[in-house]
């Protein structure tokens, strides 16, 4: 959604409840009485139980619930996470929105990106995936902790899994080989362990894909949950193409993250992560995509 129809569509703090409603509405609102049928009472933005009388409010049990700022900031907010490729920091959005504490809009702006992460959670990545891992440069309060330093400064590195979907091509014509990619996914990763990885691929990955990576030890396993897993020693020429997308991801990804939050704490890099792929996943507006929103 541009910038025009959003304005058009979302004019008053109203305008955001009523369409908040309808795709409420879509889902179902359940009592803790066991029952789904409701009343509206719209005096109160609420939801009144035909059965036990209990009322539940539009906010609560969604993403919204305990915030005490608007609807209308909420939508404003999810308009600035997803419509342009850079993203903001939650002091941007601060200053955006002229709102004048910054804790509850950090807060919210980390809820939208963790719900990022969960609607995409739902889809599994299939065909021909490349996979790698890359090294993140976080701010480490463990390492802090452990090194005895006070204050900033202990930096590290933490590893993601990143995988991308890719389709190669050759020009019938020139028999240049190329590919096309299609969908990713970022896990932070605890360590360095196969198992990690193996659970990465089941959650992630379709058992009949075709996985693509480098020899590492961690690896090892990965031909036991797909179909068949490639790998390719790991110098300059044979990764430039068959790890070509997941290799250009991670270095976007990278740029992107640094550019926006400048320092990053270990503990929230997954969060960065999900806003990143949550938007590359559905960066051609309009095709025909499998990602809804
Ligand atoms: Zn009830």
């Amino acid at each position: 959604m541009n910038l025009f129809s959003f304005s058009a569509n979302f004019v008053s703090e109203e305008s955001c409840r009523l369409h908040f409603k309808e795709q409420r509405d879509k889902i179902g609102v359940n009592c803790k009485c066991g029952s789904s049928e409701h009343f509206w009472i719209k005096s109160r933005w609420s939801y009144e139980c035909k059965k036990c009388k209990h009322r539940t409010s539009l906010r609560s049990g969604t993403i919204m619930q305990s915030s005490n700022l608007s609807f209308l900031i909420w939508y404003k907010t999810m308009f600035l996470l997803s419509a342009t490729k850079k993203g903001f920091s939650s002091k941007e959005i601060q200053k955006q929105l002229g709102l004048k504490r910054y804790e509850p809009v950090w807060s919210m702006v980390h809820k939208l990106r963790k719900a990022m992460g969960n609607r995409d959670s739902r889809y599994t990545l299939e065909g021909m995936i490349e996979l790698d891992e890359g090294y993140f440069t976080v701010e480490s309060s463990e390492i802090e902790k452990d090194k005895g330093v006070r204050g900033k400064g202990a930096v590290g590195k933490q590893n993601v899994a990143i995988m991308a979907e890719s389709t190669p091509l050759e020009d019938i014509e020139t028999g240049k080989k190329s590919s096309h990619c299609r969908y990713f996914k970022a896990k932070v990763l605890s360590g360095h362990g196969a198992e990690e990885i193996n659970e990465v691929v089941i959650e992630s990955i379709d058992d009949k894909s075709i996985v693509f990576s480098d020899k590492s030890t961690s690896y090892i396993d990965i031909a036991d949950y797909v179909e068949l897993h490639i790998t390719e020693k790991s110098d300059k020429e044979t990764t430039n193409e068959t790890l070509k997308w997941v290799h250009i991801t991670i270095s976007n990804a990278k740029r992107t993250l640094l550019g926006n939050y400048h320092k990053i704490k270990g503990k929230y890099l997954q969060l960065y992560l999900n806003e990143f792929v949550y938007k590359l996943n559905r960066r051609y507006f309009g095709d025909n995509t499998k990602y809804n929103y």
